[in-house]
């Protein structure tokens, strides 16, 4: 019961990553929406199709949640049952046959680490796990560098052997969490799920991964706040865009502080340590699974090699926020700035 307590906690402050809204909004808009705790955070569907009837916009949204449930039981780190859990106790030891839902996932996983030089890698649990980001019965800590250079060795994404319907990690103590990817894959699944339900003017937020269809209502009306990575009352500006696939990658969410260092949960498998390079990287890309994964590996890379990676792809747009002496600076990508608006405003605003 704790554990669920402490995450559902954490999970409501990463749905306020990045906020979603209509504007403007009139008092006449109807829209049907639905919030459930699932996959660590809050997932919340709305439905603006005028003309579509009640029950079924209610069933979509419901077949749409199972899909998350389904995502949340394969891939859930923590929960025995998973398929994850099978494939880190079977680590060193044998492979196991994956769900065709998990091999998706596992390849994507693997293209974004090689593209970003294993910026990305889902190996990085033994290493996490010494942080405590993955036990959330207790405190947050920071390890001795001895713990974290003894874990380190077991980080590797090469040593993960995936193959046509198992996967196999070489290696005794190797450990993947897919926590970083799931999410994003689990909103294209849902997004398709209610596209074929017939809907077309919905959005759907996962903990700050979103994806989102303009229909009659939303068109010209979507703004999609990122926040303020330091200041909590502040957002900093926002993304105008009707259709598309959005992910923010923060240090502001699940983080601690230590002799005014701040440690948090994106791990640079190069040196064990919360990555430091970048605060917050908003990431637009073709499916929400790769702006969840590209979010987070940029989020690794930082302002320099981040950017160059997404002039590179020409189907990734970002924006870092990064620190230079203690001042907010941004630099993004040349696809973006057209939507890229830098207006300040008020969290009470909304
Ligand atoms: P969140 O899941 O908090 O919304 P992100 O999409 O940025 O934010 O993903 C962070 C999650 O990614 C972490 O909680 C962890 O599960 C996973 N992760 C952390 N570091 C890495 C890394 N270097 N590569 C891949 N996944 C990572
Ligand atoms: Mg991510």
């Amino acid at each position: 019961m704790k554990r669920k307590f402490v995450w559902s906690l954490l999970g409501f402050a990463s749905l306020m990553i990045l906020l979603y809204v209509l504007q403007p909004a009139p008092d006449d808009i109807k829209f049907t929406d639905e919030t459930r705790l699932m996959l660590d955070t809050f997932i919340r569907i709305v439905v603006y199709d005028p003309d579509f009837p009640a029950d079924s916009v209610k069933q979509a949204i419901s077949a749409a949640f199972a899909d998350f449930a389904r995502i949340d039981q394969l891939c859930s780190s923590v929960r025995d049952s998973s398929e994850i859990s099978e494939i880190n106790r079977q680590a060193g030891r044998a492979p196991v046959k994956i769900s065709r839902h998990l091999r998706k996932i596992l390849e994507y996983a693997k293209f974004t680490s090689e593209i970003s030089g294993g910026a990305f890698d889902i190996s990085f649990l033994p290493v996490s796990r010494r942080w405590n980001f993955y036990d959330s019965s207790r405190p947050f800590r920071k390890p001795a560098p001895e713990e974290i250079a003894t874990a380190l060795p077991k980080v590797d994404f090469r040593k993960i052997q995936l193959e046509a319907d198992s996967v196999f990690l070489r290696e005794p103590g190797m450990e993947i969490d897919v926590g970083g990817i799931a999410k994003g894959y689990a909103v294209d699944l849902a997004f398709e799920t209610l596209q074929k339900s017939g809907l077309r003017d919905f959005q759907i937020d996962a903990g700050g991964n979103l994806r989102f269809l303009a229909g009659p209502v939303s068109t010209g009306k979507r703004k999609i706040w990122i926040k303020h990575p330091r200041n909590r009352d502040l957002l900093w500006g926002y993304l105008q865009m009707d259709t598309g696939c959005v992910a923010t990658s923060g240090d502001y969410e699940r983080f601690f502080i230590e002799d005014s260092v701040r440690y948090h949960h994106i791990i640079d498998p190069k040196t064990g340590y919360p990555a430091q390079k970048a605060v917050s990287v908003t990431v637009i890309a073709p499916t929400a699974m790769a702006a969840d994964a590209f979010s987070t590996a940029i989020f690794v890379l930082g302002p320099v090699a981040g950017l160059q990676l997404a002039e590179t792809q020409p189907e990734l747009e970002a924006v870092i926020l990064y620190l230079e002496q203690g001042e907010l600076k941004w630099v993004a990508s040349h696809g973006i700035r057209d939507k890229l608006v830098l207006e300040s405003v008020g969290v009470a605003s909304f």
